[in-house]
C-alpha cells in the first residue's frame, strides 16, 4: 500500500478542486452513518452518501434492493427503524440484484440463506464465476422481464441489454412512481472513470433514453447521496452527446502523421502520443464547460478516461478507425 503526502493534520494533501455545488448534495447521515428515506408510500430508500440501496416494506415481509456492503449492517437497522415506525414486518423476504458487482451486492449474505434472491440470469452466471461466499447467487432468474409480486406490491424487472455491465437491469415500481437503474447516472455529479468503469460503451451511452422512455417522477440511480430527477438524466445525457460530439470533431482535426513520423520505430509512443492529444483537445471544453455544473467535473483523470473510452468506440464501433490504405 502507498500512501498519499500528508499534511500537518495527517490527511492526503488533494488538489484544491472547486467546490461541489450544494444542489449535488442530499440529507444529512445520522449517527451512525445513514439516512434512510421514504420514496413514495412503502418504497424508501438508503443512502451512506455515496452508495445507495432501497427497499419496499409490505404486510408479507420486506423486499430489499441491492446490498451495498458500505452501507452494510446499517441496511439492517434501516429496516428495523422503518417497520417500527409503521407497525409492519421487519423479515427481510426477498432481495433482488441489480447487477453483480461487489459494491452494490456484497453486504447480500448479512441477510441468511432463506430470503429468495432474484436477478437476471448472467448475474447468476457471473456471481457463479466470483465465487464470492458474500453474493448468494439468485435462485429466482429470468431473461428478459420479471414481474416481482410481493404483499400487493408489484415490480418490473427488465433487461434492456448490456451497458455498465452485462447484467445491469431497470427496476420499475409502477406503483411507486419510481426507477431504479444503478451505475449510469450518478446524480448531479460527474461519472468516475472510464463512463463509470462500464463495459460496453455503446450500451452505456443509450441507457438513459431507456431509463427516460419509463414513467417516473423518482430516480435511485446508486450514487451519491441524493436521489435523481428526470432533469438530471438529462443533463448526464448532454455531458455525454458532448463528449462524443467533441470527440468526433478532436478525431477529425488532430493530425496523426506527425505522432507517427516522430515515433520512428516506436508504433506504440506514435499511438500514444496521437491518441493523448485527441483525447485532451476532446475532453478540456467539457471540463470547462461543466466544472460547476456536475459535481467534481474539474477532476480531469475522471472526463479525460471517460473520453478516452467514448472516443475509442466511436473508433471502433461505430468506425471508420482511420483511413482505407490505397
Ligand atoms: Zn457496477
Amino acid at each position: 500500500m502507498t500512501s498519499p503526502a500528508s499534511g500537518a493534520s495527517g490527511a492526503p494533501d488533494l488538489p484544491d478542486y472547486a467546490p461541489i455545488p450544494r444542489s449535488a448534495l442530499g440529507p444529512a447521515l445520522n449517527d451512525q452513518g445513514y439516512y434512510v428515506g421514504r420514496v413514495e408510500r412503502n418504497l424508501y430508500w438508503v443512502t451512506d452518501g455515496v452508495y445507495q440501496s432501497a427497499f419496499l416494506t409490505t404486510p408479507d415481509g420486506v423486499v430489499l434492493f441491492d446490498a451495498p456492503p458500505s452501507i452494510g449492517g446499517n441496511l439492517r437497522r434501516a429496516v428495523d427503524e422503518i417497520a417500527a415506525a409503521n407497525g409492519v414486518t421487519n423479515t427481510v423476504t426477498h432481495l433482488v440484484y441489480s447487477h453483480h458487482h461487489a459494491d452494490h451486492g456484497a453486504a447480500s449474505s448479512l441477510f441468511g440463506g432463506d430470503v429468495i434472491r432474484i436477478g437476471h440470469e448472467e448475474t447468476r452466471r457471473l456471481l457463479l464465476r466470483d465465487g464470492d461466499p458474500s453474493r448468494p447467487v439468485p435462485e429466482v432468474t429470468f431473461a428478459d422481464r420479471y414481474t416481482l409480486e410481493v404483499g400487493g406490491e408489484r415490480v418490473e424487472l427488465a433487461w434492456h441489454g448490456s451497458n455498465h455491465s452485462p447484467d445491469n437491469i431497470y427496476i420499475h415500481f409502477p406503483g411507486h412512481d419510481t426507477l431504479m437503474f444503478i451505475d449510469v447516472v450518478n446524480a448531479g455529479w460527474v461519472p468516475i472513470y472510464n463512463l463509470n468503469l462500464s463495459e460496453d460503451v455503446i450500451g452505456y451511452m443509450g441507457a438513459p433514453a431507456i431509463a427516460l422512455s419509463y414513467p417516473w417522477t423518482h430516480f435511485i440511480p446508486g450514487h451519491l447521496g441524493r436521489l435523481a430527477t428526470r432533469d438530471d438524466v438529462a443533463v448526464h445525457q448532454a455531458y455525454i452527446a458532448d463528449i462524443e460530439a467533441s470527440s468526433r470533431e478532436a478525431l477529425a482535426s488532430v493530425n496523426p502523421v506527425p505522432y507517427y513520423v516522430a515515433g520512428g520505430e516506436n508504433a506504440w509512443a506514435g499511438v500514444k502520443g496521437h491518441l493523448d492529444a485527441v483525447t485532451e483537445r476532446a475532453a478540456a471544453p467539457i471540463i470547462a464547460k461543466y466544472t460547476g455544473v456536475l459535481a467534481a467535473a474539474d477532476i480531469e483523470v475522471f472526463t479525460l478516461t471517460t473520453t478516452f473510452q467514448i472516443m475509442q468506440s466511436l473508433r471502433l464501433d461505430r468506425g471508420p478507425s482511420g483511413p482505407v490504405h490505397p
